[in-house]
């Protein structure tokens, strides 16, 4: 990276987002089309170059190998055009996580992949609503136009009905599965029309028109398909609302384009979306104060930890979203609430492109940590003022289940692995007030493999899990005297998580329902904020 010089200028070409999508909507492919047409990889392909892993290539390769941590396909920056881009993974297959939702707090922006055959289906749900919290915009992108697919019209109105969005189409698709021939492009009045040729490289035919009656549409379509274009368009224009650049920013409404990832098709316009319309780096909300992006000042705050795959060593990664200043390698950076700093020599950054190690950094950029085990999740960074970010809250597991080791002698052990873990962002770890064993919960069912496998080979502390009657978490919390009416009548369905926190334990749908009814006066909540 050439030196920064106008820092002002680098954060407002900044774009750190995410892509949420429930699995097989085709993220992966996005991603490496992505790279593809930034430049930052030269072949499609790359992406899948791994096998079974499915994750992008990268630099950091040469990290990883020296390191034994996988962290390549966590963040990839690539730019284009005249921005910088860090795109944010989010797994969402087996290793569906806590972590990818905590991620989605450290981006500015979201792409919703939808499958056109399927559309919004539940991972891709839960993850809007993480975004939600804070507000963050959401651009759709409705893939898979080269198959079948449902009526567009109605994939809109499902949008904005289960995810109560405004929802503003950009392209319109022209035809589906065989007869997929391209969008319309409805803020620029431009046909783009797909190439089913070669999906390694990227061609498509794009040529600005006077209106949909411009007679050039008659040599690139049949006329059916062209009347039918102009009366879905009619009917858009008339049905939902023109696109408004502070409604999307502000979260509530989405722009939609249609494609085709795995032909390259309107992943440009995509693009080009992104670098337009999303926001840079925002404004981070703090305690006491909230922390601009041009501040002189570096901060930042850990929303990720990744451990060494080798378990011989103790190595973690710190993720890092920077929330102000210029950031150079070699910097000093206080753990608020801690008393020592640690040194940042050895930062791991995450260039795409074929680059020199890049060494400085600014707001909305990911920086990666090496360190012991002294960065937890959700530790703010500064160089030295008490301000602690307020975003990164933790989720409710969704799945819970009981722990207890192998040997009963062990117990006290397990305790303690249990509570390091929970503070690495592993897994909740909750004990229930009636009971001597603890419960686990999860997000995503592999989480619990990845739990007991750690505890055996990091602690030696064989595990087994039981099934626990339990079908939701919530933090409850209220008026102390109520709180302590609540306890003594609910002990069995209470427990306590690792920072100490009640936490109630639902039987059942029902249950939950009929308690937060029985007591109005309590919050019995999904999400725990930090601070
Ligand atoms: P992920 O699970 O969301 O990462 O989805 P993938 O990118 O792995 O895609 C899932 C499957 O859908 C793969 O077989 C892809 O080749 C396929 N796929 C992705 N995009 C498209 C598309 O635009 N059209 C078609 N026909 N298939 C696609």
């Amino acid at each position: 990276m050439t030196d920064i010089t106008d820092i002002g200028a680098e954060i407002a070409r900044r774009r750190t987002f995410a892509i949420i999508s429930h699995p097989d909507a085709g993220k992966t492919t996005l991603t490496e089309k992505l790279l593809l047409f930034s430049g930052a990889i030269q072949m499609a392909g790359a992406v899948k170059a791994r096998g079974e892993q499915r994750r992008a290539r990268s630099d950091w390769l040469k990290v990883e190998r020296e390191r034994g941590i996988s962290v390549s396909a966590s963040v990839m920056s690539f730019e284009y055009g005249d921005c910088a881009f860090n795109l944010l993974d989010t797994p969402g297959h087996e290793d569906f996580s806590e972590d990818t939702y905590r991620t989605l707090t450290a981006v500015d922006s979201a792409i919703m992949v939808i499958d056109a055959a399927k559309g919004i289906e539940e991972q891709t749900r839960k993850l809007f609503e993480v975004c939600r919290l804070r507000d963050v915009p959401i651009i759709t992108f409705v893939n898979k136009m080269d198959r079948e697919a449902r009526d567009p019209l109605e994939l809109i109105d499902e949008i904005e009905q289960t995810l109560a969005l405004d929802v503003a189409p950009v392209s319109w698709p022209i035809g589906m599965g065989r007869t997929f021939r391209g969008c319309y492009d409805l803020v620029d009045d431009r046909m783009v029309l797909m190439d089913r040729g070669d999906r390694s490289s990227i061609n498509d035919v794009s040529f600005a028109v006077s209106g949909l009656d411009d007679p050039t549409i008659g040599d690139h379509l049949p006329r059916d398909q062209w009347d039918e274009l102009k009366d879905q368009v009619a009917m858009v224009r008339e049905l939902c609302p023109a696109f408004d650049l502070n409604a999307y920013r502000e979260g509530h409404l989405t722009p939609v384009f249609f494609g085709s990832a795995l032909n390259n098709f309107g992943v440009r316009e995509l693009l080009e979306g992104v670098a337009r319309l999303a926001p840079p780096p925002r404004t981070q909300p703090a305690t006491p104060r909230d922390v601009e992006p041009t501040e002189d000042k570096v901060s930042g705050f850990v929303f990720k930890i990744q451990a060494n795959m080798d378990l011989k060593h103790r190595d973690r990664i710190a993720f890092v979203r920077l929330c102000s200043g210029h950031f150079k390698r070699g910097m000093r950076l206080l753990p608020v609430g801690s008393a020592k700093a640690v040194n940042v020599s050895a930062p791991v950054m995450f260039m795409a492109q074929d680059r020199e190690i890049a060494d400085e950094a600014v707001a909305g950029d990911i920086i990666g940590i090496p360190n012991h085990g002294t960065l937890r999740i959700g530790d703010s960074l500064t160089e030295g003022e008490e301000i602690r970010f307020t975003g990164i809250p933790s989720f409710a597991p969704e799945m819970l289940r009981r722990i207890r080791p192998d040997d009963p002698m062990k117990a006290k052990h397990l305790g303690r692995a249990l509570e390091q873990l929970a503070e690495e962002g592993v897994a909740a770890v909750l004990k229930p007030r009636i009971s001597t064993y603890f419960v686990v919960g999860v997000v995503g069912a592999l989480q619990f493999e990845v739990l007991a496998d750690r505890i055996r080979t990091e602690y030696g502390i064989p595990v087994m899990y039981e099934t626990v009657e339990a079908y939701a978490a919530r933090w409850v919390s209220g008026d102390p005297a109520e709180m302590k009416r609540f306890s003594d009548t609910n002990s069995s369905a209470l427990a306590d998580d690792h920072t100490g926190r009640p936490v109630f334990l639902a039987r059942n749908a029902w249950h939950l329902t009929r308690t937060a009814e029985d007591w109005p006066k309590l919050k019995f909540d999904k999400v725990k904020n930090q601070v």
